[in-house]
C-alpha cells in the first residue's frame, strides 16, 4: 500500500511554511526533498567512520571505503548494471557528461566526426559537445521534433552516416515530461555500430530503468533528483567503452604508478575517479536510493503518474492553457493566455506554491515553440492530489488578478 502520510512524515521540509502558508512543493524536476534517513546518514558517516577512502590500512578507512564501495552497489543493482565498476561516481549528470565528452571524445572522436543530440536537451547535453566540437572539429546533428513535440524518429534515423560516432539524448525531457522510446532510438544507433548515451536525470527517479534491459552504453543520472544529496551523481558506461576511454582528470587514485617518465592508470572504476570521492555523498546517496526501492520505484511511478494525469484534466478546465507535449511522467510545462512566466511563478510562490518558470536550460526548445519560457509544474513521491488542487486554486486566483 502505497501511505503518502507516511511518506511525508519522512521529509522534515515538508512540515515547515512559507509565507506562513503550508509549503506546496512542486518544483522536483529541479531538486527534490531530502528524506530523514538520508540527512541522518550524511551526520552518521561523518560522526562515526569518516576517513579518506582506499589509502588506509586502520580501521577507519578501511570501514569508509566498504561503505563507499557498497553504495555503488547499491546504484549497480539500481540501474541493473553488469558489473559494480561500471558504475562512476562524478558530481552529477552535468560532470557525467563532460566526463564522456571529454574521454569519449579524446579516445575516438577525430574531426569531421559526428555526434547527434536533440533539441529537447538540457544545455548540459549541448555545451559539453558544442566545446569538444571546438577541441575537435566534429560536428553536432540535431535530431528535430515531430509536431506533437516528440523526436523524430524518421529524421533521427537519416543522421546516420559513415561519419556518426555517438548519440547522446535525453530519457526524459526536463521541460515537457515527454518520455522517450529510448530503447527504439538505441537500437537504430546500434544497427549502424554507434553507441548511445543516455540523460536520465528525470528518468531514473521516475521510473525503473534497467541498463542491461535498454543497451545503453552510458546512463547518467543526479542524486539530488532521487531524494539523495546534492554532490553527487553517476556515470555508468559498459566496461567496453569505459577501458578504452582515456582518463578524464588526473590525480590520486586513478593511477597505478607515477614515474615522471611515464605514469600508468588504475583499472576501473578508480581510473575515472582522481582524487578524494565525495565518499559522505555516495554513502548517503545509496541511503536515497534503498528508500526508494522499499517503496518500489514502480509504486512511486503510478503514484505521480496518477498526480500527472489529474493535474492535466483539472489544467484543461482553465482557459486559455497551454500544455507543451504530451507530459507523461512527472513535469508539466505550460502558459495561461499572455501571463508572463516570471509573474505567474512570483504570484504562486507567495501562495507556498513552489514551481520553476524560465527556459529551464533548454533554450534550444523554448526556441523552438517561440516563447519566453514556460511555468513548469514537477512531481514527486510526496505530493498529493490535495496539493494538485490547491496549485489549481492558485492558477485560478492569480487568473482573476488578471482578469
Ligand atoms: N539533464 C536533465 C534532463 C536535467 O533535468 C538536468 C537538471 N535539471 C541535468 C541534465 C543537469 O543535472 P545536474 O544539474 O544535476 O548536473
Amino acid at each position: 500500500m502505497y501511505d503518502i502520510n507516511e511518506i511525508r512524515k519522512e521529509f522534515p521540509i515538508l512540515q515547515r511554511q512559507v509565507y506562513g502558508k503550508p509549503l506546496i512543493y512542486l518544483d522536483n524536476a529541479a531538486t527534490t526533498q531530502k528524506p530523514l534517513c538520508v540527512i541522518e546518514s550524511i551526520t552518521e558517516a561523518y560522526a562515526n567512520v569518516n576517513a579518506n577512502v582506499h589509502r588506509g590500512v586502520h580501521f577507519l578507512s578501511q570501514k569508509a571505503t566498504e561503505q563507499y564501495e557498497e553504495a555503488r552497489e547499491t546504484v549497480r543493482r539500481f540501474i541493473n548494471a553488469r558489473h559494480s565498476h561500471e558504475v562512476i561516481f562524478t558530481r552529477g549528470t552535468t560532470e557525467s557528461i563532460n566526463l564522456v565528452a571529454s574521454s569519449f571524445g579524446e579516445t575516438f572522436l577525430a574531426e569531421g566526426d559526428e555526434v547527434i543530440i536533440s533539441t529537447m536537451e538540457h544545455h548540459s547535453n549541448i555545451v559539453p559537445w558544442q566545446l569538444l566540437a571546438e577541441r575537435k572539429g566534429i560536428k553536432l546533428r540535431v535530431i528535430p521534433l515531430t509536431v506533437d513535440a516528440r523526436l523524430d524518429k524518421e529524421a533521427y534515423a537519416a543522421l546516420f552516416n559513415e561519419n556518426t560516432r555517438l548519440v547522446s539524448i535525453t530519457h526524459t525531457s526536463n521541460v515537457l515530461g515527454v518520455t522517450n522510446p529510448v530503447e527504439e532510438f538505441i537500437s537504430i544507433a546500434h544497427s549502424h555500430g554507434v553507441p548511445v548515451l543516455i540523460d536520465g536525470a528525470q528518468s531514473v527517479p521516475h521510473k525503473k530503468v534497467d541498463v542491461q534491459a535498454l543497451d545503453a552504453d552510458f546512463l547518467v543520472f543526479s542524486g539530488h533528483k532521487i531524494y539523495g544529496p546534492t554532490g553527487i551523481g553517476v556515470l555508468y558506461g559498459k566496461e567496453s567503452y569505459l577501458n578504452r576511454m582515456k582518463p578524464y582528470q588526473g590525480g590520486g587514485e586513478m593511477i597505478q604508478t607515477v614515474r615522471f617518465e611515464k605514469t600508468t592508470f588504475n583499472e576501473l572504476p578508480y581510473k575515472f575517479e582522481a582524487g578524494t570521492p565525495d565518499y559522505v555523498g555516495a554513502i548517503a546517496f545509496a541511503r536515497a536510493l534503498d528508500f526508494v526501492s522499499a517503496i518500489g520505484i514502480e509504486q512511486i511511478a503510478a503514484h505521480e503518474q496518477q498526480l500527472t494525469r489529474y493535474a492535466l484534466e483539472r489544467m484543461a478546465e482553465i482557459p486559455d492553457m497551454r500544455i507543451f507535449g504530451k507530459p507523461d511522467g512527472s513535469a508539466i510545462s505550460f502558459l495561461i493566455g499572455n501571463i508572463h512566466p516570471a509573474d505567474l511563478g512570483t504570484l504562486l510562490d507567495r501562495l507556498g506554491i513552489a514551481i520553476r518558470t524560465g527556459h529551464h536550460c533548454a533554450q534550444p526548445l523554448i526556441d523552438h515553440f517561440s516563447i519566453p519560457g514556460t511555468v513548469r509544474a514537477s512531481f514527486a513521491m510526496y505530493n498529493t492530489i490535495e496539493e494538485v488542487d490547491a496549485f489549481i486554486a492558485g492558477i485560478n486566483r492569480v487568473v482573476k488578478m488578471f482578469g
